[in-house]
């Protein structure tokens, strides 16, 4: 069910509709920054260049939101889990027309993509097309029809993809072309790891044992495949570090066992998942028994 449930994200997000998702989640975001109360009052519009900008239909709300808009500013990057604004704009105006009218733009759009057609050597195995129809049956029905023209699209897109010799993404499993003989993301996921990293260094350097559970309640976009991206990264860097220090035979013994404990130590913390007083003697054996002499050589 994970599974299927995931493919309706990607395939959310790959299809037309991933610009209308990422509003939505902006929307959410807005939400649970402003307070249920404030956002009655207010619309997020769109983000452009660092800027966010929300129409209020209350001009006496303009005046306090301008007043609270540094500590919004902080709270809702917090929320999304990047810098991805540093200015709010807002803007006094009576949304609730508008939002009337784009519902009715919304529905005829999706109408319009009913006109699909494929290149004709590419087609859909029996077995996809269950997949497409299990992934369906999580989707409200009346909606239905739609998603799964956009759904066959984007299989029969990713098909062609692979054909190319498009890879799979570590992360979203989407095909992508590779740039470099290296890459393991495709670009929309790198760009997401690339931003959670600059979070997530912080709440590994303050709390190295810290599991997924913990880290989503406070940054709740954050994907668990990305998490496990990121820690990884985390940890190959101690692991490079122990590796290129344990065989540095011109650095001073002292500084050498200073840097490697230090350095150990924060590698059995993120190994274990432990905080430092559950840690047991057994664990860091363990765990630092990829590293030939090091256990040896601290303890000397
Ligand atoms: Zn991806």
């Amino acid at each position: 069910m994970e599974k299927v449930g995931h493919s309706v994200e990607v395939f959310l997000e790959r299809s037309g509709l991933k610009s209308q998702l990422k509003k939505r989640e902006y929307l959410f975001v807005w939400e649970k920054v402003a307070g249920e109360h404030v956002a009655q009052y207010t619309r997020p519009v769109k983000i452009k260049e660092e800027t966010l900008f929300v129409e209020v239909n209350d001009s006496i709300w303009v005046y306090h939101l301008n007043m609270l808009q540094e500590k919004i500013i902080d709270e809702f990057n917090e929320h999304v889990g990047s810098k991805m604004i540093s200015k709010i704009k807002f803007i006094n105006e009576d949304f609730y027309a508008r939002e009337l009218s784009e519902k009715r733009q919304e529905s005829a759009n999706l109408t319009e993509k009913n006109h699909f057609s494929h290149n004709g050597h590419i087609n859909l195995a029996p077995k996809e097309e269950e997949e497409i129809e299990r992934a369906l049956q999580l989707s409200p029905e009346y909606f239905r029809n739609q998603l799964r023209i956009i759904f066959k699209k984007s299989f029969l897109r990713d098909k062609w993809k692979k054909e190319k010799g498009a890879i799979s993404c570590r992360v979203c499993n989407d095909p992508f072309f590779k740039k470099y003989p290296d890459d393991e993301f495709c670009p929309y996921c790198l760009q997401k790891i690339v931003s959670w990293m600059k979070i997530l260094k912080n709440v590994f350097y303050n709390s190295p044992w810290i599991k997924y559970n913990a880290v989503k309640e406070k940054h709740p976009f954050l994907d668990e495949r990305i998490f496990s991206v990121c820690k990884k990264t985390v940890m190959e860097g101690h692991e490079k570090r122990i590796l290129k220090t344990l065989g540095n035979n011109r650095i001073d013994k002292t500084i050498q066992i200073k840097i490697l404990k230090k350095a150990a130590h924060r590698y059995v913390l993120l190994a274990a998942e432990k905080e430092p007083p559950e840690i047991e003697e057994g664990d860091i054996v363990n765990i630092l028994g990829c590293f030939p002499g090091l256990n040896q050589l601290i303890n000397s």
